[in-house]
């Protein structure tokens, strides 16, 4: 069994799940980085990079949608490395197309609502229960899981109405697992972003570039993923260890409720 901890990052292959995957490298997890797949040009300088900071890298494919799925990726996560330190529930999306609520279609909830909220929380509910087993294996084993919600889980956009409800529900899957998982150890932490320069905000760009520099964001910048990464070290760190079910805005104060 691996000596180091071993971190599980979904949607590594870009954006946060990137940077949130080379915190933790330099924070000396070996590192699990799951795409949908992991030929691609992201996953393979990925690998580079996380290979340079001295810790191994394991590229795993896996549709987070695909529930049935699961069960082989984690035997083979664990077959690598033995153990599971940390899950970082990373991936999700925005809707293909921009609708009016009132335009919404059954496809396009669906689609959002798998890869946003029921495949991550089957995936939590799959690996807590392996924590749950290896904490009864391992002396000095710290585990923790963390969602990345979004500013949208309590703030509406009536044009991606089904990715604010499917981050409402990250949120309550947030601290359902964490009430679930105190007495069993198993740290759970909500992360939600403001606004992320990614491929995610990459369309509508120029829209956030005017209401940034009009002072929609207190702290008047955009985000960048390292800033979340460091966000998840600090959790992975344990210097949160008197804490679960903990929300943590990283927004540049878009959480303060403004008059
Ligand atoms: P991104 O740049 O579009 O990257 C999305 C990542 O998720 C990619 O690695 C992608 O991998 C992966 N992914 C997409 N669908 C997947 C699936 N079905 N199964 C497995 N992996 C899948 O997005 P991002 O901006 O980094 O967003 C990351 C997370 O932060 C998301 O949950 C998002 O909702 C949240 N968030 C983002 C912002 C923002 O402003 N950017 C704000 C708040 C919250 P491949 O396509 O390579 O498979």
């Amino acid at each position: 069994m691996n000596n180091k901890p071993v971190a599980v990052i979904t949607g590594a292959s870009r954006g946060i799940g990137r940077a949130i995957a080379i915190s933790l490298a330099s924070e000396k997890f070996d590192i699990a980085a799951i795409a949908r797949t992991v030929e691609s040009e992201g996953m393979e300088s990925l690998a580079r990079e996380i290979t340079a900071k001295n810790v191994a890298f394991f590229p795993v494919g896996l549709d987070i949608a695909c529930t049935d799925c699961q069960d082989e990726v984690v035997k083979n996560i664990l077959g690598r490395y033995g153990r599971i330190d940390l899950l970082v529930n990373n991936a999700g999306v925005a809707p293909l197309k921009r609708n009016d609520l009132l335009e919404m279609t059954e496809e396009s909830y669906e689609r959002v609502m798998n890869i946003n909220l029921k495949g991550p929380v089957f995936f939590a509910q799959r690996i807590a229960r392996e924590m749950i087993y290896l904490g009864r294996q391992i002396s000095d084993y710290r585990p923790a899981i963390i969602f990345i919600s979004s500013i949208s889980s309590t703030r509406t956009s009536v044009n991606r109405a089904e990715y604010c409800i499917s981050k409402a529900g990250l949120s309550m899957a947030s601290s359902v697992f964490a009430d679930r998982l105190a007495a069993d150890n198993i740290r759970v932490f909500e992360i939600r972003p403001g606004i992320i320069n990614t491929d995610m905000t990459a369309r509508v760009k120029d829209t956030y570039d005017k209401l940034i520099a009009d002072g929609m964001v207190p702290q008047k910048r955009w985000g960048y993923p390292e800033d979340i990464g460091r966000a998840v070290a600090s959790l992975a760190r344990g210097d949160w260890d008197f804490s679960t079910g903990a929300i943590f805005d990283i927004s540049g104060g878009l959480n303060i409720t403004r008059l």
